[in-house]
């Protein structure tokens, strides 16, 4: 079948009249490639369908929440079983006394969880539970880091005031002297410091925590009196079983985790140790859909899975794969990759392309021939990655690599991207 567009344009077109801007957030309209589908009608495994039927091989797994599978069965069916009893109810079932245990059983530092909806909500419960239990005001944050769409964490500064974010100081990831100066500035009012696993921006090459630098926010945190917090919800139980920074003997106080922890039904937590649990049992944090049954249901099976099978190898293993592959490509077509971050979570740019024009006409050749690519955002893979897939996913990235070649002369930079990095 060829590919095709006209389903997503007219859905495109009806929704700028009832959408701001077509749509918001990170799948507004201009942030990907024109050809890119808004719109999507069904996903199994590793493959997506759009609304005009073309099916992909997808290297974004819902920007993180498909782990196991779409549409993993085991999960599936235990969803099914708890929404057929009851979901949104006047309180939770069992399941959540289930589910904290799981976690506080997986994750070394947690002695108790609260569960939430989104990322947004367990950053933004993380940061208060640090306020509440320390008394004081100062959140350090890296420069750059994404930890939500909250006033106090969001990119962009439309209908956010100063004062939202006058307590959030900021640091440079991996730089211990500038976290150190953040500290000795705000000397006896820090309530704590947050911070991904590793360095996963967009646009950005990503780069691993150094061990020095974790160890370092660590006692510098301990010194103070103030909280760490680790911002799992993008890389939590994508890098290991429990918490990402214990390879690294490195154990925070609190954790945010969402994304993947249900492979895909809607839930996110904040853990946490005792020494924040005054702090957590002190603060109001609650909402309408937070104890809904079956989300938790399915939480207790994607957790099984995760500690019972082999879903980190099998992502481990398509990403290297992939990653291999297209190293060996770029280099027969004439291009330079930078694939950095871990295999399983990478993120693939090509080497001077300052407006990615490059890289903008690489996924979308990519995604005519069935391959969901992302190109300024790191990718996620799933257990549902087979290797043929990937062996299939690089025989369309061969023929991209071609056709890039082949219009390399006359690209241009898409006009959003242009406008991000025109100089001021
Ligand atoms: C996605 C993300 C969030 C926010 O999660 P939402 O579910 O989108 O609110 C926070 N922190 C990190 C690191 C994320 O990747």
């Amino acid at each position: 079948m060829t590919w095709s567009n006209t389903k997503n344009e007219e859905l495109k077109a009806r929704a700028h009249k009832v959408i701001p801007r077509g749509m918001f957030g990170h799948q507004s309209t201009g942030m990907l490639p024109d050809e890119y589908p808004q719109f999507f009608s069904r996903a199994r495994g590793s493959r997506l369908w759009d609304v005009d039927g073309n099916e992909y091989i997808d290297m974004m797994c819902a920007y993180g929440p498909n782990l196991l599978g779409y549409g993993f069965e085991p999960v599936e069916a235990a969803a099914a079983a708890q929404a057929a009893l009851g979901d949104a109810m006047t309180g939770p079932s069992q399941s959540i006394v289930e589910l904290a245990e799981a976690l506080v059983g997986m994750i070394d530092h947690a002695d108790w969880a609260i569960f939430c909806k989104n990322g947004t909500d367990a950053t933004t419960i993380a940061i208060v539970t640090a306020r509440a239990q320390t008394r004081r005001r100062k959140i350090l944050a890296a420069t750059g880091a994404y930890h939500g769409a909250a006033p106090w964490c969001t990119p962009r500064p439309a209908g956010v005031l100063p004062e939202d974010k006058a307590h959030i100081v900021y640091y440079q990831y991996n730089d211990a002297d500038s976290l150190e100066a953040a500290f000795k500035a705000n000397e006896g009012d820090v309530a704590g410091v947050i911070a991904t696993p590793f360095l996963h921006e967009t646009f950005k090459d990503e780069a691993d925590v150094e061990r020095e630098f974790a160890a370092t926010a660590r006692q510098l945190c301990d010194k103070a009196g103030a909280m760490l917090i680790l911002d799992e919800v993008r890389a939590g139980f994508r890098l290991a079983r429990g918490s990402s920074w214990a390879r690294l003997g490195v154990q925070p106080d609190l954790s945010a985790w969402g994304k993947c922890i249900a492979n895909g039904h809607p839930i996110s937590a904040v853990v946490g140790s005792d020494a924040a649990r005054k702090g957590a049992e002190s603060i109001f944090v609650t909402g309408s859909f937070w104890f809904a049954a079956t989300p938790m249901a399915a939480g207790v099976e994607t957790l099984r899975h995760i500690r019972e099978g082999d879903y980190l190898e099998r992502t481990i293993a398509a990403g290297r794969r992939l990653r291999e592959g297209l190293q060996q490509q770029a280099a027969a077509h004439g291009f330079t990759l930078r694939q950095s971050g871990p295999v399983q979570m990478p993120m693939i740019l090509f080497e001077d392309d300052p407006d990615f024009r490059l890289g903008y006409a690489w996924v979308t050749e990519a995604l005519k021939r069935g391959v969901y690519l992302h190109p300024y955002h790191n990718m996620f893979f799933s257990a549902a990655h087979s290797l043929e897939d990937m062996a299939t996913a690089l025989a369309a990235t061969d023929d991209a690599f071609a056709a890039v070649k082949q219009r390399k002369g006359s690209l241009e930079p898409h006009p959003v991207v242009a406008r991000m990095f025109a100089p001021h």
